[in-house]
């Protein structure tokens, strides 16, 4: 069974802004896909509905074994198997790398502290950055927040991790750190959904690589074939 299905999933914003049209998609566990497509094509609403970001009115989506509709609990269930990293790394200015980690139960868990620090530092050194833990987030370098926000999605133990344009707000010299990490996980096995102009990326790692235009899927195809076809 796939880990992802999304059947016929249309979403409209308002009345008449129809931002998803019969999205179908498939994803196997630990495929990795990389999406693409014109600024406003509904790439981020399309992965945002894999963890309930996004609601949508019409189909069916179904995320490792749970079927997302109005149900809370499900909604819930799914945001603990899913992890996401999003273009602005999303950490707290005021907690250090630690408590960003730690402070809320969303990520590690309700766990004593001691064990919720164990938990966290060692996703900080899956993504080489447990050096850092005492700082705050503006102390670091923008490769090394986001390599931060993607510790933090690490500690759910995630079946799943959706990126939503991870390097466009960073450095060009930042760029390859952040890759290196994802391309990490990519390795180890991990489903992944990536929003990202990283072409680089997507032949080094992806297993298709879907194109979309006004909310729908035009294209999903290898990288080889995708990159030969203009
Ligand atoms: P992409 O990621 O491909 O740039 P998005 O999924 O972010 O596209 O957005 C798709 C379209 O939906 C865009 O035209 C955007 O302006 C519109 N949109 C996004 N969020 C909202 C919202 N909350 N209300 C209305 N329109 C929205
Ligand atoms: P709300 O849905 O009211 O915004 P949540 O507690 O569900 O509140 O989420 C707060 C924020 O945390 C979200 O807007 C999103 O940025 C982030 N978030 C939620 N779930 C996840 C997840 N599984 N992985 C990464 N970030 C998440």
């Amino acid at each position: 069974d796939p880990i992802i299905s999304f059947e016929k999933v249309n979403k409209w914003y308002g009345n008449d802004f129809h931002v998803l049209r019969d999205i179908d998609l498939s994803v196997a566990q630990g495929e990795r896909i990389v999406i693409c497509g014109p600024s406003g094509s509904g790439k981020s609403t399309l992965i945002r509905c894999v963890n309930a970001l996004e609601e949508y009115q019409e189909g069916r989506l179904v995320v490792d074994g749970i079927e997302l509709g109005d149900d809370v609990k499900a909604i819930d269930q799914v945001r603990r198997k899913v992890g996401m990293v999003f273009q602005q790394f999303n950490l707290f200015p005021h907690l250090t790398v630690m408590e960003n980690l730690t402070l809320s139960p969303m990520w590690v868990g309700k766990l004593p502290k001691k064990q919720a620090e164990e938990k966290a530092m060692q996703q900080l050194e899956r993504v080489r950055i447990a050096e850092q833990a005492a700082k705050y987030p503006l102390q670091l370098s923008g490769g090394q927040q986001q390599r931060v926000a993607i510790a933090r999605a690490l500690c759910l133990t995630p079946r799943i991790m959706l990126f939503d344009e991870p390097t466009s707000a960073l450095d060009p010299e930042m760029i390859k750190e952040v890759l290196d990490v994802m391309i990490e996980l990519a390795e180890q096995g991990m489903t992944m959904l990536c929003v990202t102009h990283e072409m680089g990326f997507a032949k080094a790692v992806a297993d298709s690589v879907i194109f979309m235009d006004q909310g729908q899927i035009v294209e999903r195809n290898k990288p080889h074939d995708f990159f030969n076809n203009p």
